[in-house]
Order: C-alpha cells, then sequence, then structure tokens
C-alpha cells in the first residue's frame, strides 16, 4: 500500500517533548520573572491564566504572539536551549524504514515557522519529508477542520490513503472528524513525565516510533484480505 500518506506531528511525536516542557514550564517563566522583577510564583500564575485562555488556538503556537503577549523573546528562548532538542526513540530508525519501503511521509506541525526552522536545523528530519507544514501557514491550527481543508487543497490527498500519528487527543478528533480512520497517539510524548496510562489515551498508542512498521503491516495485511475477499 505504497501509496498510503504517513502524516506526521513534530513536537511529542518525531521529537521529545521534553524540550518544549523546559522551555513553556520552566524556563519562560525563570526569564519573565526576571524581566519584569517579580516573584517567580507571580509569573506562574499570569502565565498561566494566559496559557489557559489560548490552549489548542493558533496563538498559542506564535512565539511572536508569546514575545508581544508576555514580555519574553520566546524564540530566543529556544535557540538558548536548542542543545535540549532531541528525537524520540525509533525515530530515525523508522524514518529510515519507511524511506526504503516508498512510504510518502508528510510533517505537520503546530509549531511556527520560525520554530519548526529551528527544530529542523537541530535534528535532520527534512530529507526524509516530502511535504513539511506549519499550520501558521494557514492560519488555523491542526485541532480545526479548516486546517485539514486547507492542507488537502494545497496538496491533495484522500482521507483513506492516511495514517496520522499525533500525541495529541483534539488533534486527533480532528483528523477524524475530516475522516482520516488510521489514527495513532504516543504513550509516552516527553521523557520527562511519566507514560500515559491506556485509559489517559482516547487511541491506540505506540512508544518506540518503530512500532508503526507492525501497525502498518496490519493494515497491508487488511487491505490485502478485503481485495481478496
Ligand atoms: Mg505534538
Amino acid at each position: 500500500m505504497k501509496d498510503t500518506i504517513i502524516m506526521f506531528d513534530m513536537d511529542g511525536t518525531l521529537l521529545d517533548l521534553a524540550f518544549d516542557d523546559l522551555i513553556w514550564n520552566q524556563q519562560l517563566a525563570i526569564r519573565h520573572a526576571e524581566n519584569h522583577q517579580c516573584s517567580l510564583e507571580q509569573s506562574q500564575t499570569s502565565l498561566n491564566q494566559f496559557y489557559q485562555q489560548h490552549k489548542h488556538t493558533i496563538s498559542w503556537y506564535s512565539s511572536d504572539y508569546w514575545t508581544a503577549t508576555v514580555g519574553v523573546d520566546v524564540l530566543q528562548l529556544q535557540y538558548d536551549f536548542k542543545q535540549y532538542i532531541a528525537p524520540r526513540p525509533g525515530c530515525f530508525e523508522l524514518l529510515e524504514q519507511l524511506h526504503k519501503q516508498g512510504y510518502r511521509c508528510w510533517l505537520l506541525t503546530n509549531a511556527d515557522q520560525a520554530g519548526l526552522k529551528l527544530k529542523l536545523d537541530q535534528i535532520e528530519l527534512s530529507p526524509y519529508f516530502e511535504v513539511i507544514l506549519s499550520s501558521e501557514q494557514f492560519g488555523y491550527s491542526k485541532e480545526h477542520q479548516l486546517f485539514w481543508q486547507k492542507l488537502q487543497a494545497l496538496h491533495p490527498f484522500s482521507p483513506e490513503q492516511v495514517v496520522f500519528i499525533d500525541d495529541t487527543a483534539p488533534v486527533l478528533d480532528a483528523a477524524q472528524q475530516f475522516g482520516i480512520q488510521h489514527l495513532l497517539s504516543i504513550v509516552q510524548p516527553s521523557s520527562g513525565r511519566a507514560a500515559r496510562t491506556a485509559t489517559e489515551l482516547d487511541y491506540p498508542a505506540i512508544q518506540d516510533l518503530t512500532e508503526l512498521l507492525d501497525y502498518l503491516g496490519k493494515i497491508n495485511t487488511k487491505v490485502k484480505h478485503e481485495q481478496t475477499a
């Protein structure tokens, strides 16, 4: 089934979310407290208020927005800690295998274009993907149906040919609503946090990324069976 397009999320799926946790949950509050001459607790409280207001919107993913809103250059902050950007287990083994087997791979991220560039400069994912796209380009995050409609208009695909893997349930929900049936999540998006249990996960999930190969094997067997039935 080499017409299959495998669509990947980046942060928490191909890359370890521990980096983003470090930036957004630790270092941003520290730098915010320095810039505003307030206590770390005060910074955390005000940042949490912003987080609650903007979660899952396009603003949430925009470095420019956060820089303007909280008075910290968050892109610079990410550059200052870029050595902590790292792939998740099995990332390159999987991508190599998919490349050898002729699968088409797309990278779809809610990271803004500047954040995407930083990560691609650090970790050599680019050669494995025929499409690499930040939702900032469309003005709608992956949680939104318009993201999927605009993606399909720019890069035509039929939802039945797609396998989509993403660590965020509301994103998988949106993909499902759009008609994508083969959906997978990630057991432990951040190496700095505990693995999620089956009850916390709304979708089938894998830990080491190479487990995707078994999943693809099962889909292919099923397709062959249906074709010969
Ligand atoms: Mg993610």
